[in-house]
């Protein structure tokens, strides 16, 4: 079987350290390129301790001149929307785990990926995206819904990627939602942030944690919670895989797993 020659951006990043090694060890992709800024070993061998010969590179043109076909980009915002142009120019396709995209980032994505493809996912969680399908799902039937999203205590930007994902598509499945009762805040900000169609949404950051999100909804008598826990940053990596293996095939550019999940 033919292998998918394939790059990693963030390389030494806690996600793209996690990649190298599920691309290493993927039968179908081939890890060749490793780019970070931060390159300051010869090898990911003394990067990050994975045993391969992979140079690590400190520029996104090696993806090109190492052959890559697809790179997985988990960095940051700005460093996504300063890369991604150049792999497409360079007609590489790209799986891009990095959150914080606005709408006018996604276009100026969109008219980029002419010539290859990106696939963009706020989570790679398996667990996660059936989580928003279900969310999605729930909304229609109830009359209040909060988010509570916890992360690890380096992550930088609130509320995740995944919160504003799945606060958009209960939105889209309903607005109809009882308007939030608070006259007044003893502390600013205790009712969390106010997302579209006036879903709330908390953001925790603990150590300890990986990535979590829990989802509660209200109605007459009842409620119902929908918690997703990612306990280990191999929890992306089935996701990220699949997206590897498939993104050549997806046209233009695609907004997260459903599609190659068959939701
Ligand atoms: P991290 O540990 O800070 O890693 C980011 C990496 O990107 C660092 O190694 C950084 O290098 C590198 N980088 C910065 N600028 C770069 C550039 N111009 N070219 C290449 N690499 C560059 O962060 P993380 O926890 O891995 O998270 C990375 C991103 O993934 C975040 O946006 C996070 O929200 C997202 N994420 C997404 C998912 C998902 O399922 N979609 C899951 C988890 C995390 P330096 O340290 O040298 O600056």
């Amino acid at each position: 079987m033919a292998t998918i020659p394939t790059g990693v951006l963030g390389a030494t990043g806690r996600m793209g350290a996690t990649v190298c090694a599920a691309v290493h060890d993927d039968p179908s992709l081939e890890l060749v390129a490793a780019v970070d800024p931060a390159a300051g070993s010869s090898d990911l061998r003394g990067a990050i301790g994975l045993d391969c010969d992979v140079p690590l590179d400190s520029s996104v043109d090696a993806m090109a001149t190492r052959g890559a076909e697809v790179v997985v980009d988990f960095t940051t915002h700005d460093a996504s929307m300063a890369n991604l142009p150049l792999l497409a120019g360079a007609g590489i396709h790209a799986v891009v785990g990095t959150t914080g995209f606005s709408e006018d980032d996604l276009d100026l994505l969109r008219s980029a990926f002419t010539n290859s493809n990106a696939l963009v996912a706020a989570n790679f969680a398996i667990g996660a995206v059936l989580m928003m399908r279900f969310a999605e799902i729930a909304s229609p039937w109830f009359d209040s819904a909060e988010v509570i999203e916890l992360h690890h205590e380096n992550k930088i930007d609130s509320p995740s990627g995944t919160a504003m994902t799945t606060v958009e598509r209960m939105a889209s499945a309903s607005t109809d939602w009882t308007p939030d009762p608070t006259q007044s805040e003893t502390i600013q900000g205790a009712r969390g942030s106010e997302g579209p169609a006036g879903i709330r949404v908390h953001s925790v950051r603990m150590r300890g944690l990986v990535a979590h999100q829990e989802v509660l909804f209200g109605g007459e008598g009842q409620t119902l919670s929908i918690r997703h826990d990612s306990i280990d940053r191999t929890s992306f990596m089935p996701g990220v895989v699949l997206a590897a293996q498939r993104v050549p095939e997806l046209p233009g550019i695609t907004i997260g797993l459903d599609s190659l999940l068959g939701l």
